[in-house]
């Protein structure tokens, strides 16, 4: 008569019902796939090597370095002490960098909604402290755009972040009026020309006075500022930018 059946003993480490139990039970990092631990899903080191971001002027979330003015009362870069973007306040989660250039077109060109919570998540941890805005409206695709691609990657990080920071989510108040060129071949020049007037808010709309903007990336900033002020011009007495990385 055998014994009774011994899993542990009769099944190799790394046989089919572990690897179905692995596959199945434990989250795996989503960017290197090892076994993942912490509050995200990301295993210890590549949560450890996130690139948070580090002291960052208020307006334009750029790193403040060389550019810091001693002394000043506000948290501002020169290039934002000089010409005042209309943006209020803007902050992102991250540098631009690894793994972020992994997460981020994953959720952008692949709806990766596992890259987009863990991007969410981590977007809420960042933003808890900043003043809290009546709404977040994330920036708009063009219709043509977002017939083309099924979704917008900044409503699908609005969405989760607005749930967890109790916020509501306000895409109806801004649309993208213009199908701009890419901004990515343009140079930042083209890119504010390629923007004027190309977002505006629905006639009917009524905004709240203070809103934050979501996207997923912020480059050279024109987006947001044509965003931004076209909620402005609508009524808005604040409108801040809430994103997931500031590429420099
Ligand atoms: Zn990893
Ligand atoms: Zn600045």
């Amino acid at each position: 008569m055998p014994g009774p059946v011994n899993l542990e003993q009769d099944v190799p480490v790394d046989g089919w019902l572990a690897r179905l139990g692995r596959g199945l039970w434990a989250p795996r990092c989503l960017v290197c796939g090892e076994a993942a631990g912490g509050r995200l899903d990301l295993c210890a080191r590549c949560e450890a090597g996130l690139p948070w971001m580090p002291g960052a002027c208020l307006c334009c979330a750029m790193p403040l370095g060389a550019g810091a003015v001693a002394g000043y009362p506000a948290r501002l870069c020169g290039a934002c002490q000089h010409d005042p973007p209309p943006l209020a306040e803007a902050h992102a989660a991250f540098l631009y960098g690894f793994p972020l250039d992994r997460l981020l077109p994953r959720l952008k060109f692949h709806r990766d909604l596992a890259a987009g919570r863990l991007l969410a998540q981590a977007m809420a941890a960042a933003f808890v402290g900043c003043e809290r805005p009546q709404a977040l409206v994330p920036v708009p695709l063009h219709r043509t755009r977002l017939r083309q691609r099924g979704y917008n990657q900044a409503l699908e990080l609005a969405r989760p972040l607005g749930r967890m920071l109790e916020l509501p989510v306000r895409p109806d108040l801004l649309q993208r009026s213009r199908n701009t060129t890419a901004q990515s071949r343009l140079d930042a020049d083209a890119r504010a020309g390629n923007l004027r007037d190309a977002f505006d808010v629905p006639l009917r709309a009524t905004v709240p006075r203070h809103v934050a903007l979501v996207d997923d990336v912020m480059t050279t900033g024109a987006t947001l500022h044509a965003a931004a002020e076209a909620l402005l011009d609508a009524g808005a007495d604040r409108v801040d930018a809430w994103v997931c990385a500031r590429a420099p």
